[in-house]
């Protein structure tokens, strides 16, 4: 117990002390998305903190977008949003929120604050706003309609509401203090004149609300005790007190920042990502490069292993940035002993077992993981002629080369020992086929006589493989240089993604579904393509490979 309480992360012990000191009874929390672009892993980082504070106090966890702003957002976001939460584990139950849905309290809110003196409309335009601001050095100076009456105020801001302002004629300020050393205190804009359509309110509205008053308000309404931002609106914080005391909530949320996740060498920003989605560098917000929720899944990444991520990452206050090889260590965690290991040869090179009977097919009984029997067996056909990867044999091989070469003997895995007798090149020196014995008497990979072999190969057999696309996958940026170039323009690995035609697969996998995952013994973790695959011509993503140079810190 005592060991746990030390262990509490920040905002962990800001709740606990909240309940001690009865602040706030049940906790509540929200993922607060705009609905402007596809939700990446740092995303996921928040919906799963403020998801799992909602589980561990018993309380709620409410899904909110935040759809003030009327120019940027579309259906297409708020599905695939919706989609990516529910896919992380996250549920709001019933509590799924629009902003837009709380304009009319907004306005209520604005007219309460003109009526008490905090508010007022004014006419200086932006580059006149922005003047008068001031410094981080110099305080600013007040505008010089901050002192009309109540009632003025209140018939101008009704006559925004009505239309009867151009776009920048006028706006709604909060009347706070222009010598505040906190710029976002400085009569910060509140109401603003925009004649768009919102995608849910329609022409209703002129007017659209601020984000630093709107997402106060959005979170006291919804009775949210917690609100969980990252650390960009630490500065903003006062601004969120003032508006929760000023329009008078009886239970005011409180906002708490943490640090964004982000990773080395990784573009998770959604103007980069849009910017290589639509200049079709990459093929749309999916593409398993990125790392898009949408994307990460599509790669073959699960909700576990994301979860485990998020967990290992941690939650500070401290700006820092994780390497992408902590999250490959969270999928092949989660992976290794989940999902069966099968043989898939990527690189094909014919086999012809000499001393083989023409014809004869034994059906041999592997076990899908022999790190976990609960997996149970599979067969898989073995017969004369089998495939496997170019790289297990050479003609010439150097040292320490423990794979096939003339006059070697090594393991076929689950199946027996051969030994290559010779092999056949084509006109340009390529080997075609390479042609071995085996030995009987090693039937599911061990000798009788004591004889070792120093290599284990994977393979296929030839007439019942299946024939699959496979993609490899390396950083869209080369790491070598950097994210950016000199001109902000983005470093592209011009290897990024490599794609095999013609690799050979395991008859078992032909009903493999989309998502599904599977290990390619020796060769890493792949998954079935959503977008690509058919059972005719599977499509297999490589998630990971095996190795990993990447230590948890202790
Ligand atoms: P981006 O700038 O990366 O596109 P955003 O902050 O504009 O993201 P929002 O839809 O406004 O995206 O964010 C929704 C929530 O997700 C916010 O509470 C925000 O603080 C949080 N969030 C965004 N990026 C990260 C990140 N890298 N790490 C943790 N939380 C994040
Ligand atoms: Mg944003």
């Amino acid at each position: 117990m005592e060991k746990e309480v030390v262990s509490r992360n920040f905002i962990e012990q800001i709740i606990d002390k909240d309940i001690e000191e009865g602040n706030c009874e049940t906790v509540c929390t929200r993922f607060p998305p705009e609905p402007n672009g596809y939700l990446h892993i740092g995303h996921a980082k928040s919906i799963l903190l403020n998801y799992g504070l909602s589980q561990q106090y018993h309380g709620k966890f409410n899904l909110r977008f935040d759809d003030t702003n009327p120019t940027k957002e579309k259906t297409e976001f708020v599905d695939s949003i919706k989609v990516d939460v529910a896919w992380l584990g996250a549920d709001w139950e019933d509590r799924l929120f629009f902003a837009s849905n709380y304009f009319d309290q907004m306005y209520e809110a604005a007219v309460s604050l003109i009526k008490k003196g905090k508010a007022y409309v004014c006419d200086l335009n932006a580059d006149q706003i922005r003047e008068y601001r001031g410094t981080l050095k110099e305080p600013g100076k007040n505008s010089p309609y901050r002192d009309r009456s109540i009632e003025e105020n209140l018939e101008l801001f009704e006559n925004m509401r009505a239309g009867k302002y151009e776009d920048g004629e006028k706006v709604l300020r909060a009347k706070i203090d222009m010598a505040s050393p906190n710029i976002n205190m400085r009569d910060p804009i509140i109401y603003r004149v925009a004649h768009m359509t919102h995608h849910n309110t329609g022409d209703k509205w002129c007017i659209y609300p601020m984000y630093d008053f709107a997402h106060p308000i959005e979170d006291a309404i919804e009775g949210v005790t917690h609100s969980i931002c990252t650390l960009e609106f630490e500065d903003h914080r006062p601004l969120y007190d003032w508006v929760v005391r000023e329009v008078g909530y009886e239970h005011p949320p409180k906002q708490i920042e943490f640090a964004k996740l982000y990773l080395t060498n990784v573009v998770t920003g959604k103007r980069y990502i849009k910017k290589l989605v639509e200049e079709g560098i990459v093929d749309g917000w999916d593409d398993p490069r990125l790392v898009s929720i949408a994307a990460l899944r599509r790669r073959g990444f699960t909700p576990e292993s994301i979860k485990m991520f998020v967990e290992l990452c941690g939650v500070s206050k401290a700006q820092g940035s994780v390497d992408y090889a902590m999250l490959e260590y969270c999928i092949r965690e989660d992976l290794k002993l989940k999902r069966p290991r099968v043989m898939a040869v990527l690189d094909p090179i014919k086999l012809v077992i000499d001393n083989y009977p023409e014809g004869q097919v034994e059906e041999l009984e592997v076990a899908n993981n022999l790190e976990n029997p609960d997996l149970g067996s599979r067969k898989v056909p073995f017969c004369r002629e089998l495939y496997i990867d170019r790289e297990d044999f050479m003609e010439e091989p150097p040292r320490k080369y423990f794979r096939l070469f003339p006059g070697n003997e090594v393991r076929l895995m689950n199946a027996y020992f051969v030994k290559c007798e010779s092999f056949i090149k084509d006109e340009t020196g390529k080997v075609t086929e390479i042609h071995c014995t085996y030995d009987p008497e090693t039937k599911g990979g061990n000798s009788n006589d004591g004889r070792k072999v120093k290599g284990t190969i994977h393979w296929v057999a030839a007439p019942t493989a299946l024939k699959a696309e496979v993609r490899l996958y390396e950083n869209i940026i080369d790491e070598e240089k950097g994210v950016y170039n000199e001109d902000g323009s983005l470093n592209l690995n011009p290897n990024s993604l490599t794609i095999l035609k013609e690799c050979y697969v395991e008859s078992s996998l032909a009903d493999a579904k989309a998502y599904e995952s599977f290990q390619f013994v020796r060769q890493g973790f792949f998954c079935v393509d959503s977008h690509d695959s058919r059972p005719e011509a599977p499509v297999f993503n490589r998630i990971v490979s095996l190795k990993s140079s990447f230590k948890l810190p202790k």
